[in-house]
This record gives C-alpha cells, sequence and structure tokens, in this order.
C-alpha cells in the first residue's frame, strides 16, 4: 500500500494509509473475510456476510492501522479520519434513509470493536448512538413506540457514561434498581415510559455530579468520543491481561465497527441472541444458542436475564418458549443462514443476531471458541463431513487447548454432597477456597491457595481474578455469559447460571439448599455437568476419547520430528508412554537422589573429606540408582533413554537450617560444628554459574563413574533379559570440549569395564548438553567427543541472554506486558537470540559430524512455537514433560504441515 507522510498543524507525524475506511452494504462492499488484520475478525466478516447476500444492517469499519496511529499519539485521532469518516456515514444515511442527528427520523448507530483476533468482551461497545433530547422523540414517532425509544436512550447514556465518559456504572445500576425496587418491579421491562424518562434525566445530572462533564448532546460529538474510546479501550488492563495470556502482540490494534443500529427491544415482535453452529462444549452437531425477547445484545452476554433456548428440543421442560416457536419464521431463516455461514466458513461459527420486527439481521460472524474436546471432535467430524481435509484437521486444534484434556475429573465413587446444580460451561473437575471477588482471587492465590471465585456474574474487568481461580461459579446468566465463553477460552473449568445459589455479596456469605458457606470454604466444581459440591472432592485422571486417539494417530503419521519426554520416576516414564512419548530425552538423575531412603547417603558423599569416604557413601547410592534406570528400561521397552549425570551444585542437597543440620549430624554420627562448617564452605554466590554440571565430576570424578556403573549394570540386567537397548548418557553443562572428553573416557572405561564384569554387550551413546553459549559456538569442536547434542535451552536461555531463571519471574512480566518482550523467553524461546545459537549449534555440530542426533530437553521442547522453530532447524526430537506430549506431538505434526514447501 502506497502510504503519504503529512505533518498536521500540531506537529504529529502521521503515516496516512490510502484507505482506512471500508464500507459494508448490500451491493457496495469495500471489505471480505481475507482483511481481518486490517478490519479486525468482526468487520471482515461483516463484509463478507454482506457479499453472500446476508441481512446485514449497513455500516462501514475504520481501520486497526488508525488504532495504531492512536496509541502512538497520545489518544488522538488524525484529522483526515474526520472527513472519511463524515463521508461514510453519509453513504449510510442515504442506504437507510435516516439521517444521523435528525430530530424526525434519526439514524443510530452501534461502535464495536474488532481485532484481528477475537478477544470476548474485552474490549467496548456502545449501542443506540445518535439519541439525545431532540432524537429520542423522533424514534418514539418514527417507531410508534415511545418506550423502545426511551428504553434505548436510557441504555446508551449507561453505556456511553461507563465507556467514553470514565463514570463508574454501577452507580447508575443502583439509581436503576432503587426505582425498580421502589416501583416493585422485577424485570427492566417492567419500567414505564415515565419512570424511563425520569431515569435518563436523573442519569445525566449524577454524570455531571460525578464527572464534572454535561453528557454530549451532539450526536457528532458522541460519535467522536465513541471511536476514540473504542481505540482506547485496546489498552485496558483488562484487553492487555487477555493478550498476554493469548499472546495476542499489542501492536495489532482494533479496528471500530460502525453500524445502523437495528433494535431487538422494540416490543415482544423482537428479540436478540447469539448461537453457536454446534455445541461448543461437546462438539454435538446442533445448532445451540440462547435469546431474549424484547431485549439488546448485551443483555444477552453480560447474563443479567437468564436466557431462553433458541430451539424447541433444549428449552422442552425449562417452562420457557423457544425461538423455534415463538417467532418460527424468522427462526427457519437463521437456521438457513447458519447453516450457509458453516459451510461457507467450513468451521463451527458463533453469531450474533437481532429481530426487529419479526425481521431478522445478522451482526456477527466468527469462529466459535470451543473447548478441546468439541474441537476434535468437531475436526474429526468435518473430515467425515467431507467440509475439510486431515490436514486442515489438525491445523485447526490448537495444540495447548490439549492441556484441558488431560485435567483430572471428580472421582464417581467418591462420597459427594451436591449442593446445586448450573449449567456445564467449561469442563474440568476442581476444589478450592470461595472468593467472591477477583481482587481475592489473586491474592490468595498468590499466598499459594487454590480458589473459586464466585460471582453473581462476571465481568471483564473480573479476567486476572478468572485467571487466578482454579474454577468460577456463576449464579446467572448462560452458557454464552462472559464467564462461560472466557473460560472456555482458557480451558479453566466453569458452572455458570447456578441460579439455586444466592450470594450475599455484604455478608460474604453463600446460601444453598440450607447451608451458609463463607469465604475460604471449599466445593467442588464439576464443570461438564454443572454440578456444585460441598468441600472437597477427589479426583482421577481423565480418559482419552476417539477422537482424541484419531487426531494423534493423524498427527504422528504427519510429523518428522520425534517426541520424547522429560521423566525421572518410573511413574512419569509410564504416564509419558501412555500419551504416545517415543523415549526420554531427559532423566534428570538428581531428582532421584531426594527420596527420603537415600538424601542421607548423598550428603554423606558430600561432605565426604577424602575420597575413600566419598565411595563408600556412593557405594550406598549405587544399588538404588541402578534399580531406578532398570525400572525405567523396562519400561520404555527398548524406546532411547537419555539419562543425564549429576548436574545441580551440591549444597542443594544439603540441610539448610541449623536444626536441619543437627539433626543430620546426629544421624551421620558427625560432629555438628563441623557439618555446619562443611555447609557453609559449600556456600556459592551464584551457584547457577558455579560448581555444578560436568564441573562436578571434574573434581570429583567418582560421582560419575558410580552413576555411569549404575546405568551400565541396569542395562546389562535388562539386555540379559531379551531387552534391545542403547542407553544415551548425557554429560550436562560443558563449556569447552576437552571437558567432554575427559568424561567421554572415563563413561567409555567405566561402561566397557561392567560390560566385562557381566559378560554382556551392549552398544551406548555418550553426548552433551549444549546450555551454554560458548558450547553452542564451538559446537563443531565438541560434537567430535559427541554421540548426540540434546539442547538445554533452560539453562542456554538463562547464560544468553545473562538472566536468572530462578529470579527473572519477578520483572519479566513487566517486559511482556510493556511489549518490550514478546513472551517469557523461558515460555517459549527467544529465537532470534537464543535459537541462532541453537541454529549455529546444530549447523557446526552436523558439520563435523553429519548424523549427528539433536534434540532439546529445556522447557520449551512442550511449547507450540517454539516446537515449530526446532522443527525447522532440522532437531530430531523434542522432549517434554510427560502431560506435554501431546501438545508437542500435534505442535510437531502442524509444523511440518505449516512449512512444508
Ligand atoms: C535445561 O537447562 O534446559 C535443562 C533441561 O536442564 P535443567 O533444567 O535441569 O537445568
Ligand atoms: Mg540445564
Amino acid at each position: 500500500m502506497s502510504i503519504m507522510e503529512t505533518e498536521n498543524k500540531k506537529g504529529m507525524k502521521q503515516i496516512k494509509p490510502e484507505k482506512f475506511v471500508y464500507f459494508f452494504s448490500s451491493g457496495d462492499t469495500d471489505g471480505s473475510a481475507k482483511m481481518k488484520n486490517l478490519l479486525g475478525g468482526k468487520g471482515a466478516n461483516l463484509a463478507e456476510m454482506t457479499s453472500l447476500g446476508i441481512p446485514v444492517p449497513p455500516g462501514f469499519t475504520i481501520s486497526t492501522e488508525i488504532c495504531t496511529h492512536f496509541g502512538l499519539n497520545n489518544g488522538q485521532l488524525p484529522e483526515w479520519v474526520f472527513p472519511a469518516v463524515t463521508e461514510a456515514l453519509t453513504k449510510v444515511e442515504n442506504k437507510i434513509g435516516k439521517k444521523f442527528a435528525d430530530p424526525k427520523n434519526p439514524l443510530l448507530v452501534s461502535v464495536r470493536s474488532g481485532a484481528r483476533a477475537s478477544m470476548p468482551g474485552m474490549m467496548d461497545t456502545i449501542l443506540n448512538l445518535g439519541l439525545n433530547d431532540a432524537t429520542v422523540d423522533g424514534l418514539a414517532k418514527s417507531s410508534g413506540n415511545p418506550r423502545f425509544a426511551w428504553d434505548s436512550y436510557r441504555r446508551f447514556v449507561q453505556m456511553y457514561s461507563d465507556v467514553v465518559m470514565g463514570m463508574n456504572s454501577s452507580f447508575l445500576e443502583v439509581t436503576m434498581e432503587d426505582l425498580k425496587e421502589e416501583k416493585g418491579y422485577k424485570l427492566d421491562t417492567d419500567l414505564t415510559l415515565e419512570d424511563l424518562q425520569k431515569l435518563v434525566k436523573k442519569f445525566k445530572q449524577q454524570i455531571k455530579d460525578s464527572t464534572g462533564q454535561l453528557f454530549p448532546e451532539n450526536p457528532m460529538d458522541q460519535l467522536w468520543g465513541a471511536i476514540s474510546a473504542v481505540f482506547r479501550s485496546w489498552d485496558t488492563p483488562r484487553a492487555i491481561t487477555y493478550r498476554e495470556l493469548h499472546h495476542i502482540p499489542s501492536d495489532w490494534g482494533t479496528a471500530v465497527n460502525i453500524q445502523s443500529m437495528v433494535f431487538g427491544n422494540m416490543g415482544n415482535d423482537s428479540a436478540t441472541g447469539v448461537a453457536f453452529t454446534r455445541d461448543p462444549s461437546t462438539g454435538e452437531k446442533a445448532f445451540y444458542g440462547e435469546f431474549l425477547i424484547n431485549a439488546q445484545g448485551e443483555d444477552v452476554v453480560a447474563g443479567i436475564r437468564t436466557p431462553q433456548h433458541l430451539t424447541r428440543e433444549k428449552s422442552s421442560g425449562t417452562g420457557q418458549i423457544s425461538l423455534e416457536e415463538a417467532m418460527p419464521e424468522a427462526y427457519k431463516e437463521l437456521v438457513k443462514i447458519y447453516q450457509k455461514l458453516e459451510n461457507y466458513f467450513r468451521d463451527m461459527q458463533d453469531i450474533e443476531f437481532t429481530i426487529e420486527r419479526n425481521r431478522l439481521w445478522m451482526l456477527q460472524t466468527r469462529t466459535g471458541k470451543r473447548t478441546a474436546k468439541a474441537a476434535l471432535k468437531i475436526a474429526c467430524d468435518m473430515v467425515d463431513e467431507k467440509l475439510i481435509t486431515e490436514e486442515e484437521a489438525l491445523l485447526r486444534i490448537d495444540p495447548q487447548s490439549l492441556d484441558q484434556l488431560l485435567h483430572p475429573t471428580l472421582d464417581p465413587n467418591s462420597k459427594k454432597t451436591l449442593l446445586a446444580k448450573g449449567l456445564p460451561a467449561s469442563p474440568g473437575g476442581v476444589s478450592g477456597q470461595i472468593v467472591f471477588t477477583a481482587e481475592e482471587a489473586v491474592e490468595w492465590k498468590e499466598r499459594g491457595q487454590n480458589v473459586i471465585l464466585v460471582r453473581i456474574e462476571t465481568s471483564p474487568e473480573d479476567i486476572a481474578g478468572m485467571v487466578a481461580a482454579r474454577g468460577i461459579l456463576t449464579t446467572r446468566g448462560g452458557m454464552t455469559s462472559h464467564a462461560a465463553v472466557v473460560a472456555r477460552g482458557m480451558g479453566k473449568c466453569c458452572v455458570a447460571g447456578c441460579s439455586e445459589i444466592d450470594i450475599d455479596r455484604n455478608k460474604e456469605i453463600i446460601h444453598v439448599k440450607g447451608y451458609i458457606l463463607k469465604k475460604g470454604d471449599v466445593i467442588t466444581l464439576e464443570g461438564s455437568t454443572g454440578e456444585v459440591f460441598l468441600g472437597e472432592v477427589k479426583t482421577i485422571e481423565p480418559k482419552l476419547d476417539h477422537y482424541f486417539d484419531r487426531l494423534m494417530k493423524l498427527a504422528d503419521g504427519v510429523r518428522t520430528l520425534q517426541v520424547r519426554t522429560n521423566a525421572d520416576t518410573p511413574k512419569d516414564a509410564s504416564t509419558a508412554r501412555e500419551y504416545g512419548a517415543e523415549g526420554i530425552g531427559l532423566c534428570r538423575t538428581e531428582h532421584m537422589f531426594f527420596g527420603a531412603d537415600r538424601i542421607d547417603a548423598v550428603r554423606e558423599m558430600i561432605i565426604a573429606e577424602s575420597k575413600t569416604e566419598r565411595e563408600q557413601a556412593l557405594q550406598k547410592l549405587l544399588p538404588m540408582q541402578r534399580n531406578d534406570f532398570y525400572e525405567i528400561f523396562k519400561i520404555m521397552k527398548g524406546y532411547p533413554v537419555t539419562i543425564r549425570l549429576l548436574d545441580p551444585p551440591l549444597h542443594e542437597f544439603l540441610p539448610q537450617t541449623e536444626k536441619e543440620v543437627k539433626e543430620l549430624a546426629q544421624r551421620l554420627r558427625v560432629d555438628a560444628d563441623r557439618l555446619q562448617t562443611k555447609v557453609n564452605s559449600l556456600h556459592e554466590f551464584n551457584p547457577m554459574l558455579g560448581h555444578r554440571g560436568c564441573r562436578l565430576a571434574i573434581t570429583y570424578p567418582e560421582i560419575y563413574e558410580m552413576q555411569v556403573r549404575a546405568i551400565a549394570e541396569a542395562a546389562g540386567q535388562a539386555v540379559k533379559e531379551g531387552l534391545s537397548l542403547i542407553p544415551e548418557i548425557m554429560i550436562p553443562l560443558v563449556m569447552v570440549d576437552k571437558e567432554l572428553s575427559t568424561l567421554r573416557e572415563l563413561t567409555e572405561q567405566t561402561v566397557l569395564k561392567v560390560q566385562k564384569e557381566m559378560s554382556v554387550k551392549f552398544d551406548f551413546l555418550i553426548g552433551t548438553m549444549i546450555e551454554l553459549p560458548r558450547a553452542a559456538v564451538t559446537a563443531d569442536a565438541i560434537a567430535k567427543q559427541a554421540d548426540f547434542f540434546s539442547f538445554g535451552t533452560n539453562d542456554l536461555t538463562q547464560t544468553t541472554l545473562g538472566l536468572s531463571r530462578d529470579d527473572a519471574g519477578r520483572f519479566l512480566g513487566s517486559y511482556v506486558s510493556q511489549g518490550i518482550l514478546a513472551r517469557d523467553p523461558f515460555v517459549s524461546l527467544d529465537q532470534i537470540g537464543v535459537g541462532s545459537l541453537v541454529k549455529t549449534a546444530v549447523d557446526l555440530g552436523r558439520s563435523t559430524k553429519s548424523d549427528l542426533k539433536t534434540g532439546i530437553c529445556g522447557e520449551h521442547g512442550g511449547d507450540p512455537a517454539s516446537i515449530e522453530f526446532f522443527h525447522k532447524v532440522g532437531l530430531n526430537y523434542v522432549s517434554c514433560s510427560p502431560y506435554r506430549v501431546p501438545i508437542a506431538r500435534l505442535s510437531a505434526a502442524q509444523a511440518f504441515l505449516k512449512n512444508k514447501a
């Protein structure tokens, strides 16, 4: 796109795109579904629906580039935006035959956000814009429904004062609730015309008192205020939190959609609703949704009234009428449209619609958020329906989301006390202590407590609390309420609309079935049934269904990168095998040293004053280590097993407090003061860069000698029993090739000695971890001594970025929220920095040995973006924790598909 640069009067540097306002209306649409980057998801799909001949109220989209501009220029709209927007507005007026600000027959618009990636409820929306004391009368006359006009006006004043003027919305909410109470009304729809007129007047006075500003009467001023507010909402704390959570870059920005209003609150022949083309919780192929008669869109998602079901089938037994029964014609058209949309976009859609006087209008369609369980079923079903290919099915599943399937569920055999039943909004079985606010959820979580956030309904402000909570329970709202949608997106357990529970916010208690529970009491949620139980309930490991197996098999058939696991115990090794690990990429032997039965022998070894003493202590450890390795070899049934020799600084194994030192001295029958002196002497200022890794064996070779012997004896025994295996012995934290050649010699000699003693032969590999930049850039020399490389990207990140992996958590959050770093580099590989060292080392290593086996065993081995990078640089395998194995299998398949020529 060609770009013009101009300077405006204030000296603001502006980059003016050639086009930044995109019109949509039947027969006259600028955009398309392909233009999500510019138009945001909502704008792009509104344009596409219009082109498909689906009824969409006309409007236009201001592109995301203007949001970026707005952010860079202290929240100011560039001057050239004004004429372009006014021109587009005139075009809408001409289409509709109504004029903005016309006191007789006014055009009203909605102003809504819409980013490239959907961020449900995170940014702002304003409806009914264009109303003032004059146009409200025009609307009353033109609609023939004064109550509707004033209801829209009251909604507009409430929304605008909150979103644009920064007024706390609960003040006006309370005023309205007070009036309803005074009049004995239950519902908002009980408010009369006079009530609404009184309310609007009162609201405006309250706004003036609270903000010091008059409510803007001029519709054009309202429009500029709203556009700016929507752009501003890109950077609200909740939007930032959501972006961080979903790794959405902060420079994408939101578009603004300005669209002529249609009204679901015009009376009992009007309605508004949201729907999914398949069930977002289970994936079942059934039209699924909710609506409210005589309401506006926000009422459904905000969970203020519990909505009705769309289909007769779903609503039977609820005592409420379905849309299918209430408005059969509009329902039939809606069914046709949803089928058309799903077939066109070839994916499950989340749609919003409004019925104005029996006429259906579509307001949004987007790819629907779904649980992982639903995602797998929908992908498999769509392959069977020939809607998508197997490759597309694989690319459809977010690998991270598989994590949800591996979460525990409640043990059906455990004793439970059912408190209540709500809607099964998002699956999982979790227990936790009740808290009532998002802030408490965050604070309690920081103190290490597990909490369940209990709210009447959630709002986007609660996002941080929802992240902190193990589960979310709401007493109002449906399956498409904010709580339900956001929890599903996060893979977090949620029970919504649990109306049997009464929350007393003042007393901080809940009443349910005669029980009174207070803050801090424990409850359990079962998100796939909607049940709420008293106290803690035992959980069991999840069972994976055949859709999971089918997609995993497809992934295995596609990927070239192997997936191993990091496992230190037989239990981890068998879990990982169940999830499809093809070997162990990292067995950290130090974890085996912490067992109650062996830690004292380890300590004896550390405090030994002579080699003989040390060897005596090591002799005690030898049989235990041998048994550990033997068990693991057996479980892995010939799959490769990489065992890393001791890595951490020795003092990590020693007692910390004076009391612990005294107790240990007694047990080991040594002098407590001498032991304390030894502990003190092992103290290091910077242990991560200290006496650890292979440096331990340079000074105390007998430690590695014992471990290698244990590995060789275990392998020898397993081989004798008929197992074919090739143990891989790995030496950590190598910085120069000489370290490795020294320790290779020791390792080789030890294994050969054992083989001779046991009269057994087996092949074995000796490799190293690449964890230090020096090792990476001299990998050609190191490869001469190594049969394989395994990248320890945890240490390599720490040493390349100069960030302590144990301390950086305290400040990395600020780096990410300020956009200085895109992601936490300990979670997702810093591909430019650390990644280039990985690539260099692979290339150098293979220049020495073309068939050098390479893998990665840092935490990044389970991160989808990092896995794609490892695929691209040609590693042979990734190794990750057992529960991430399925994620890695799918990510590796996606990496192949995305990068094939
Ligand atoms: C690493 O550094 O990436 C690694 C796997 O080793 P550890 O985390 O045990 O230091
Ligand atoms: Mg390491």
